[in-house]
């Protein structure tokens, strides 16, 4: 394209709260085969709310969350604040803790009073060697219905599994199906676990997805989405979708994420609504064509 047809192209973006950081993805665009989604933050709101509280044998559930909320207390993960407003809204006072430790992508714990404590994914319970078993067919309930189940262990035995479910945001659905009407394929990478990530999968149409990913496994996730030759663009949010922006063909960060995913990205969705990507690669296309 010619120097003009670009300034014009990514001026009319910016119009559309499209901003290129790169003229050379508005030419690359057009010829994206597969849009691949982050999860959290990116198709949902990335603002969980719990929603279930199991406890098992004699652990009584108040307990249980004025210790889990102690922990998550020294979380930053979004999981962490539906947790904590939970214990608010029931009145759990929170406790000091130590030893706090934080596993990205698998969960958290400390020390909290006599107790230690470890809340988390399935697979942090099986790295702690504690069996997940006893709350099998309640965590498959909660991931059909499109809620992620953690587990509370206490001093090293089950007590608990929670439930958060996170929001669909309201631009998600309408720019999935442009996407589609555009022939593209739509997939989804995500930490979360699979049965979860189908769900939403399930409620969007999203064509493939790429679930249980550690946070350093989103490269790979591309590469693999990639399947050979197809051109991917990816549009994530968080600091452990940078590496995966600047692997993509295309990198496209929501403008209300963090500074990491937008200086890796090429576009940038400036309100974070979904349908820009759609729009991006529509005036790639209309760019494209009025050069020829
Ligand atoms: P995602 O952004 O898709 O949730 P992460 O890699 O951040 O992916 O986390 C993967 C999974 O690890 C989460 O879905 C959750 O089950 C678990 N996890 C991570 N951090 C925490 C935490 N602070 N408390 C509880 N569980 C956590
Ligand atoms: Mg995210």
């Amino acid at each position: 394209a010619t120097p003009t047809s670009i300034m014009v192209g990514t001026g009319r973006a910016a119009e559309l709260g499209v901003l290129f950081r790169n003229g050379d993805a508005l030419q690359s665009l057009k010829s994206t085969q597969v849009i691949a989604f982050d999860k959290t933050g990116t198709l949902t709101a990335g603002r969980p709310v719990m929603t279930d509280l199991d406890v098992i044998g004699d652990f009584k559930r108040a307990k249980v969350l004025a210790l889990v909320a102690s922990v998550e207390a020294q979380s930053e993960h979004p999981v962490a604040a539906a947790i904590a407003t939970a214990a608010k809204d029931e009145g759990c006072s929170l406790v000091e803790v130590t030893a706090f430790e934080a596993e990205p992508g698998f969960g958290v714990s400390a020390q909290v009073g006599q107790h230690q404590v470890a809340v988390g994914a399935d697979r942090y319970m099986a790295k702690l060697g504690i069996a997940v078993d006893s709350f099998a067919d309640t965590a498959s309930r909660m991931g059909k219905q499109a809620k992620t189940p953690l587990y509370a262990a206490i001093d090293g035995k089950l007590a608990a599994v929670i439930a958060v479910s996170d929001p669909i945001k309201r631009s998600t659905p309408q720019a999935i199906r442009a996407l589609h009407a555009m022939g593209l394929k739509v997939a989804m990478i995500t930490g979360d676990n699979r049965r979860t990530a189908e769900a939403i999968a399930a409620q969007l149409g999203i064509d493939e997805v790429v679930a249980e990913v550690l946070p350093n496994g989103k490269v790979d996730a591309i590469k693999r989405l990639r399947d050979g030759s197809r051109t991917v663009t990816f549009v994530g949010d968080g600091i452990n979708d940078a590496p995966a922006l600047a692997e993509a063909d295309v990198g496209v960060a929501i403008g209300t994420g963090t500074d990491v995913a937008i200086e890796s990205a090429d576009v940038v969705l400036m309100s974070g609504d979904l349908l820009g990507v759609a729009n991006a690669i529509a005036l790639s296309k209309a760019t494209i064509r009025n050069i020829q």
